[in-house]
C-alpha cells in the first residue's frame, strides 16, 4: 500500500527545517512507508526560526502524526515538546516527533542511525578507542554513541578547542568512559585509534577537496571510518582512509537507518532488516542516480 487519499485516514508526518527543499527525508520516508504498507503522506514544512513552537502547536492542532527535525529547528524544537526521551536529552537535541494525546515527544534517531552503520558491519564499539572529528551538532550523537556502547575511550577531536571539552565534559557526566581531547596536529599521536568517525562539515560544499585529517598516515591503524557525510558520495577524507586500509562508510547509512527509526518509532514496530536492507540498496541506487544528473 502507499499513500491512499480516497481511504480518509491517511496519516501525515512532515520534516520542519529551513532550507527543507533539498531534504531527502520525502522521498526516504514515502517510500519506507510504501515498502511497509502504511497511508501515509509526508511533506516538508520551511519553518523560520523562532516560528518553531507556533509551527508545532499547529501541526499538533491538525493532528500530524509525526514530524523529522532538521537544521536548524533541533533544539528550539526542545520547547515545544510535552516530553523528551532520556537518550535524546542528554545528546541535547531532537529530530523526530511523535504525537501523544499530552502533545509530541522527542526522540533523537540520529543515534540509532549511526550505531546501525557499525550493526550492520558486525563490528562492535564496547572497548574499542574512538576518535571523533567535529564538536557540532552531529558530534553529540556520534559522542553519546560511544557512551552508550561503552568505548573504551573517546577522544574529541575539534577545530575550536573548547566546544570539544565541553562535550567531553558532557559524555563523563552520563557515562562512565574515558574521554579526553586532542588536536588536528597531533592526532597521529593517538593509540590504536580502531574507529574514527567525522561530523564535521569539511569535505562537502565548497570544500570539496578538503579533509580535517591533513596526515593520511593515521588511518593505518583505523579500522573503520564513518564519514556522516554523503554528499560527495566519497569525500577526500574516505578516499585517503581506504587507500590506507580502513573500511569507509560514508553517511547515507546513517540517514537511511535514522529515518527507518523515525517510522518505526511513529507506528510502533520493528522493521523486517532484511526488507530494509534490500530498501536501503534501492534508495541508495536512486540517490546516486540523482546525484550524476
Ligand atoms: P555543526 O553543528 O555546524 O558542526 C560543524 C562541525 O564542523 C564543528 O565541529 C566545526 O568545528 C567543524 N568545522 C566546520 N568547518 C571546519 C573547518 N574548516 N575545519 C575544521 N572543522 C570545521 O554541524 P552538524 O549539524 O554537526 O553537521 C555536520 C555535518 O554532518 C554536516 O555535513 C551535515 O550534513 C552532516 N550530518 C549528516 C547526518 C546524516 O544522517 N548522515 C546527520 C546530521 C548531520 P568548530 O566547532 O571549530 O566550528
Amino acid at each position: 500500500m502507499c499513500v491512499d487519499f480516497a481511504s480518509g485516514k491517511t496519516s501525515v508526518f512532515g520534516i520542519i527545517g529551513n532550507p527543507v527543499e533539498k531534504s531527502f527525508s520525502p522521498v526516504l520516508q514515502n517510500t519506507i512507508a510504501k515498502e511497509f504498507g502504511k497511508d501515509v503522506a509526508y511533506v516538508p514544512f520551511k519553518v523560520e526560526k523562532g516560528q518553531v513552537k507556533t509551527a508545532v502547536d499547529g501541526g499538533r492542532a491538525l493532528g500530524i502524526k509525526g514530524f523529522n527535525v532538521t537544521v536548524p529547528h533541533k533544539i528550539e524544537v526542545m520547547e515545544a515538546l510535552c516530553a523528551i526521551d532520556p537518550v535524546a536529552e542528554r545528546i541535547g537535541s531532537v529530530n523526530t516527533l511523535k504525537l501523544t494525546e499530552n502533545g509530541y515527544v522527542g526522540y533523537n534517531t540520529d543515534i540509532i542511525g549511526l550505531k546501525k552503520c557499525f550493526e550492520e558491519r558486525n563490528i562492535s564499539i564496547e572497548g574499542k578507542t574512538v576518535v571523533l572529528a567535529g564538536a557540532g551538532g552531529a558530534a553529540n550523537s556520534a559522542a553519546m554513541l560511544a557512551g552508550e556502547e561503552r568505548a573504551g575511550k573517546l577522544i574529541i577531536v575539534n577545530r575550536t578547542e573548547e566546544k570539544a571539552v565541553k562535550l567531553a565534559e558532557r559524555v563523563r557526566k552520563y557515562y562512565p568512559i574515558e574521554v579526553e581531547t586532542a588536536s588536528y596536529d597531533s592526532i597521529t599521536d593517538i593509540e590504536n585509534p580502531e574507529i574514527f568517525v567525522q561530523t564535521t562539515s569539511v569535505g562537502m560544499g565548497n570544500d570539496i577537496e578538503g579533509t580535517p585529517v591533513k596526515n593520511a598516515g593515521f588511518f593505518d591503524n583505523v579500522r573503520i571510518v564513518v564519514d556522516i557525510i554523503y554528499t560527495p558520495w566519497e569525500t577526500r577524507l574516505m578516499r585517503d582512509a581506504a587507500a590506507h586500509g580502513a573500511i569507509t562508510v560514508n553517511g547515507f547509512d546513517m540517514l537511511f537507518y535514522q529515518g527507518l527509526a523515525s517510522f518505526e518509532i511513529w507506528h510502533d514496530m520493528k522493521a523486517d532488516m532484511k526488507k530494509a536492507a534490500e530498501l536501503k540498496e534501492r534508495l541508495t541506487e536512486f540517490y546516486r542516480r540523482g546525484q550524476q544528473k
